[in-house]
């Protein structure tokens, strides 16, 4: 009788593994899916840092460090009297970094990527500066 048992629940579970293994597998795959996206891909960021960017003290862009890569020209306010060419970058390390600039000293681009609060990097010919938020 025992052994009847035994054999029997045996025999059902090789049947729902057998009928439902897809299913289970697709609801399995789903799941994962869904962890991934609520881990790595959610659309939410909060938790990422912000650069902000500023032309003679003046807020002229603010960026967040999400890990898409983004390289750009600056864009600073019109009737500027200089010319600023600075390109930046937002590295997918979530950091900012200065890739050119035409200030004649390049500190700006010597400067390593910053991500931390507090972090900047001054490109003091070009009145330009970008802060990672507190
Ligand atoms: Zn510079």
């Amino acid at each position: 009788m025992h052994q009847e048992n035994k054999d029997s629940s045996q025999h059902i579970t090789w049947k729902i593994n057998k009928k439902e293994a897809l299913i289970l597998g697709a609801i399995f795959l789903v799941l994962l899916g869904l962890i991934f996206w609520y881990y790595f891909l959610r659309p939410t960021t909060s938790h990422y840092k912000t650069a902000d960017i500023y032309y003679e003290n003046e807020l002229i862009e603010s960026v967040v460090l999400d890990g898409k890569e983004k390289t750009w020209t600056l864009e600073l306010p019109e009737n500027t009297h200089q010319t600023v060419d600075i390109e930046v970058h937002i590295r997918a390390d979530r950091k900012i970094e200065v890739l050119s600039s035409n200030c004649p000293d390049k500190i700006c681009v010597h400067t390593p990527a910053i991500s931390e609060p507090g972090q900047s990097i001054a490109c003091l010919p070009n009145h330009v500066i970008i802060k990672i938020e507190e």
